[in-house]
């Protein structure tokens, strides 16, 4: 993909977005978009910076820190990178420097050792939960795929949040999701739904903490996750093209 090309592509992708906000009576203002730069290398995520892109995703603690690395020299330091893929408990301490999000929380231990590495290292970062609303078992997350024709997925999730309650570094405040794949996105369409009743219900169950975001959409879905109230897309192929392997 050219520059010229990532920058087109940025743009339709914007304008999509906030087209999605309008008929849903939303403020485009209110959904980051993530650029999802996984396997794509330092000029792609050079070309869509140039092109006004801030958030960048990664999917692998090793590939983002030598991306990391080569945008704090490269790049001013305002680019915040997002982890969205799953993590290996003995890679946390590697995550803990790198990233300002993580979106996937999947499971309370990685929640506890990511905390544990953030406090030696003194800093903070935004946390969403994954969870598995499709039951698809190529998906890590908490099974919420039962949820809400039965009540005890929800409660196991907030048995787990309990748990959590006394990170200090982690700061718990959304949830994300990855829908199935699918070609017609109106078919996900009741799955991003259910995101949303998901955050209702845990903002009403922890009402003295905000569980402000909703980290859904890609590059097949994303119109669809804004309408039902995504705040966070994450966004790859359709910015940066085809990836390879
Ligand atoms: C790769 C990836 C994306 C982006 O996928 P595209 O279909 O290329 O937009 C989003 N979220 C996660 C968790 C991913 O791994």
């Amino acid at each position: 993909m050219t520059r010229q090309g990532i920058a087109e592509n940025l743009e339709r992708v914007q304008a999509r977005i906030a087209d999605a906000a309008a008929r849903a009576g939303r403020n485009p203002a209110d959904v980051c978009l993530v650029a999802v730069s996984k396997t794509h290398g330092m000029d792609a995520i050079q070309a869509a910076y140039a092109a006004g892109v801030r958030h960048f995703g990664e999917n692998r603690v090793a590939e983002a820190a030598g991306k990391v690395a080569a945008a704090r020299e490269r790049l001013s330091g305002d680019v915040m990178w997002h982890m969205v893929g799953h993590i290996q408990s003995r890679k946390a301490a590697d995550a803990a420097p790198l990233f300002e999000w993580v979106h996937s929380i999947d499971r309370p231990k990685i929640a506890r050792r990511l905390d544990g590495s953030l406090g030696e290292i003194g800093r903070t970062v935004n946390g969403l939960i994954e969870v598995n609303l499709s039951g698809e078992e190529s998906k890590y997350g908490f099974d919420l795929s039962r949820w809400p024709e039965e009540p005890s997925p929800f409660e196991a999730l907030c048995k787990a949040i309990d748990g959590l309650r006394d990170l200090a570094a982690l700061r718990l405040v959304g949830v994300m999701t990855m829908a199935p794949y699918v070609e017609d996105p109106e078919v996900v369409r009741p799955i991003f739904r259910r995101m949303r009743a998901l955050r209702e219900a845990l903002q009403e169950r922890y009402p003295q903490e905000p569980w402000p975001h909703l980290s859904m959409g890609m590059s097949g879905d994303y119109e669809v996750a804004v309408e039902e109230g995504a705040t966070m897309v994450r966004v790859g192929t359709a910015i940066f093209g085809r990836r390879e392997g």
